[in-house]
């Protein structure tokens, strides 16, 4: 099949790294997806990543390729096209990813922050693609995700902006191991509630959401109970979130959205008494829909975006 202009994004993940190559309407033409091999340090992973791009781009049937958006685990400086702190990924911190992968394919890179990648991929063609500015919150192990305003990235001027996750809850609420007591995702990650059931003493072991969201179904008011202070946690946050940004769409992911139904009710009563804004202007709180696909999809449509004018211009600069 003959295909027009494309483009090819990356996720660099601690376990995987994937890439897919991707229409400027959204639509995956290709994908490979290889262990992330870490014990080289970072000129192993590039070499990896320099060898996916190529065999994917021998694949698709078109020269017209665009520009590659790579999203990695940590804080980037868009504009140095490297990460100022990354903790999954040992050795990254300061490797100059962007130029090295730029020269090895005389490619256009765009560097981009995984959670700010997911955002992106929703607003470009999940659950965000009717509006333009809209908040992304992924329950995993802490909490991640991204703001969109306007269509674009929000990153603040160290690409440091976004970190919902450690908006303060409770003053005085679990430590957290960025120095703060309370933060959100110490009370509504994935982790915050394998902790909370553990607290609870629900059983013996240690349970995850999953499990835990099976007991709540079967009736177990304890359960229940740890449901309602992540809803009611969520709702706080979105409250100021919405106070905050005045936006249409707060989105979430991740394993605990299987219990929707038991955190929602607590979440919505709780961001419906604290927000005039929210409830004045009918903002919505929805399921993302592209799960753990966001990433990957945000970094493909960051070559076809606004925000990809800036470093291009850069790379033309130094004649590549
Ligand atoms: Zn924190």
């Amino acid at each position: 099949v003959r295909v027009g202009a494309y483009s090819i994004g990356v996720d660099l993940g601690g376990t995987n790294l994937r890439v897919a190559a991707a229409t400027e309407s959204g639509e995956i033409l290709q994908k490979i997806s290889v262990p992330t091999v870490l014990t080289g340090g970072p000129a192993r992973v590039i070499d990896d990543m320099v060898d996916a791009i190529r065999a994917l781009r021998e694949e698709v049937a078109s020269s017209d390729l665009r520009g590659i958006g790579v999203a990695v685990p940590g804080f980037v400086d868009v504009k140095a096209g490297v990460m100022v702190v990354c903790v999954n990924l040992p050795g990254f911190e300061g490797f100059p990813i962007r130029d090295e992968v730029q020269r090895r394919l005389g490619i256009p890179i765009l560097l981009e922050n995984d959670g700010n990648a997911a955002a992106l991929g929703e607003k470009w063609i999940g659950a965000g693609k009717d509006v333009q500015d809209l908040a992304l919150l992924t329950l995993g192990t802490g909490i991640g995700g991204g703001i969109i305003g306007d269509g674009k990235v929000q990153r603040g001027f160290l690409g440091m902006a976004g970190e919902i996750g450690h908006m303060t809850i409770y003053p005085d609420g679990n430590p957290c191991g960025c120095g703060n007591f309370g933060c959100l995702e110490k009370h509504a990650s994935a982790s915050a509630i394998t902790a909370m059931a553990n607290m609870m003493g629900i059983e013996a072991r240690k349970l995850d959401s999953q499990e835990l969201h099976t007991l709540a179904l079967a009736g177990n008011e304890k359960a229940q109970m740890v449901f309602d202070a992540v809803g009611r946690a969520l709702g706080i946050a979105i409250a100021n979130l919405a106070n905050l940004l005045n936006y249409p769409l707060f989105l979430l992911s991740g394993g605990p959205l299987a219990a929707w139904d038991q955190f929602a009710p607590s979440m919505f009563a709780e961001v419906n008494k604290r927000s005039f804004v929210f409830r004045d202007s009918r903002a919505r709180i929805e399921k993302a829909i592209l799960g753990s696909n966001a990433g990957l999809l945000g970094a493909a449509y960051l070559p076809f975006s606004e925000q990809a004018a800036a470093p291009v211009k850069t790379m033309a600069g130094r004649g590549l």
